[in-house]
C-alpha cells in the first residue's frame, strides 16, 4: 500500500434512492411531492436575469432567512439555512457533536445519520425501536453526546408526541437535541414552539417535501441565537456561499404562499389516508404513518418480490433489504391517480400470484 493511502478519509457513503427517468413511470421511491411548487416559484425563476449570476449570492441568504422567520413567527437570528436539510444536518453534526460520549439515534431511522457520524468520527449508539417500530423515549434518558431523531421517524412514518419530545429534552439538558422534521407538515405537531424554552433544541425542516422543491436544495433549522451563531461560524469556515441565487429566490416565493402549501399538504394527507384503507384491504399492515409515505409489509408476499414486480411496471418504491426492514416497502404518496394505478397493479398481482 502507498503511504498516502493511509491518509485517505475512507467512508461508506449514503445511498440515495434511484432517480430513474422513464416517461411512463410512477415514482414513489424518494418521498418527493407529486405536485409542482407554488406558482410564485416559477414566476420568480422566470424573472431572474442571468446577468445576476455574475455576482456572488448574499452569503447570509438574508431574504430567505427573513421570509422563513416571518412565516414561522420567529426572529431572524433563530434561523439558519442550507443546501437541503442534509447540508443543515451535516453542519449540525459537525458543529455540535464533538464530545467523547456517543450520540444517540434509533437503529431504524434516516440512514444518513450514521454516515455523518462515521465521516466526522463521532461515536454513536443506536437504541432499537420497539417491536412496533416505535422510538422508546426511555432509551434517550441516559448520558450521551447528543441526540438526533426524525419526527415523524423515517422510514416508519410514526409520530412521537410532543410530550415525549419534551421528556427527552428534560433528560438531556447537557446535550444538543436535534429533531429532524423533514416530514412534519404531513400531520405532526412541530417542536418549534419549544425552542424558546430549551436552549439545547434544534428543529430541522426542509423545502424538499411539503414545498415541492427537492431539486432546489433548501433546508433550514430553528434554534436559539447562540446555537445559530455557532452554526454560522462553522458554515463560514467551510463555504460562505451555500445558497445559490436561484434557490434563494425560489425559496422566498415558496414560503410566502401559505395557502398553496396548506392545500397541497392536505391533498397528500387525504390521499395517504385513502391509500392506507386500500392497502389494508389488500393484506398490508403498517404503523400509523403521519408522513408522505407508508412503510408497509404484506401478510404473505415478501417485500423483495413486490419491489421487483412493481419495478418491472416502472412503479418505483423504496426497499431497504438489510435487517429488520427487509420485509417492508416504503411507498411515497403520489397523486390520487398514481396511487390508484399502483393499487390496481398490486391487486391484480396479488390475486394471480
Ligand atoms: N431527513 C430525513 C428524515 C429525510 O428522509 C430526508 C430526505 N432524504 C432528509 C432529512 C434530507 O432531505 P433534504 O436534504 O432534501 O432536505
Amino acid at each position: 500500500m502507498r503511504t498516502w493511502e493511509e491518509n485517505i478519509r475512507k467512508v461508506v457513503p449514503y445511498t440515495p434512492g434511484e432517480q430513474p427517468n422513464q416517461p411512463d413511470m410512477i415514482k414513489l421511491n424518494t418521498n418527493e411531492n407529486p405536485y409542482p411548487p407554488a406558482p410564485g416559484v416559477e414566476r420568480a425563476l422566470k424573472e431572474m436575469s442571468a446577468d445576476t449570476l455574475r455576482l456572488y449570492p448574499d452569503p447570509t441568504a438574508g431574504i430567505l432567512v427573513e421570509a422563513i422567520a416571518e412565516a414561522y413567527h420567529v426572529e431572524k437570528d433563530q434561523v439558519f439555512v442550507g443546501v437541503g436539510s442534509d447540508d443543515v444536518l451535516a453542519m449540525c453534526f459537525l458543529t455540535f457533536f464533538n464530545g467523547k460520549k456517543p450520540i444517540l439515534f434509533p437503529d431504524i431511522t434516516y440512514s444518513f445519520y450514521d454516515v455523518w457520524a462515521e465521516l466526522f468520527r463521532i461515536p454513536y449508539e443506536r437504541p432499537a425501536l420497539d417491536e412496533n417500530f416505535r422510538i422508546r423515549k426511555e432509551d434517550y434518558f441516559r448520558e450521551n453526546g447528543g441526540v438526533v431523531f426524525p419526527n415523524p421517524n423515517a422510514p416508519t412514518g410514526v409520530e412521537m408526541p410532543l410530550e415525549d419530545i419534551e421528556e427527552i429534552l428534560n433528560h438531556n439538558q447537557d446535550a444538543i437535541v436535534i429533531v429532524d422534521e423533514a416530514y412534519v407538515d404531513f400531520g405532526v405537531q412541530s417542536a418549534l414552539p419549544l425552542i424558546d424554552k430549551y436552549d439545547n433544541l434544534l428543529v430541522v425542516q426542509t423545502f424538499s417535501k411539503s414545498r415541492s422543491l427537492a431539486g432546489m436544495r433548501i433546508g433550514y433549522v430553528f434554534g436559539n441565537p447562540v446555537l445559530i451563531k455557532y452554526l454560522n461560524d462553522v458554515k463560514y469556515s467551510f463555504n460562505s456561499y451555500t445558497m445559490n441565487t436561484a434557490a434563494i429566490a425560489a425559496g422566498v416565493a415558496a414560503v410566502r404562499d401559505k395557502e398553496y402549501f396548506e392545500k397541497t399538504c392536505s391533498k397528500i394527507i387525504e390521499t395517504r389516508e385513502w391509500t392506507k384503507a386500500e392497502l389494508k384491504k389488500l393484506g398490508f399492515s403498517f404503523g400509523d404513518s403521519k408522513s408522505n409515505f407508508i412503510f408497509a409489509a404484506h401478510e404473505t408476499c415478501p417485500a423483495e418480490e413486490l419491489f421487483r414486480a412493481l419495478r418491472e411496471q416502472h412503479i418505483y418504491v423504496r426497499y431497504f433489504p438489510k435487517g429488520r426492514t427487509h420485509n417492508h416497502l416504503r411507498i411515497t404518496i403520489g397523486t390520487r391517480e398514481e396511487m390508484e394505478k399502483f393499487l390496481s397493479f398490486l391487486k391484480e398481482y396479488l390475486k394471480n400470484r
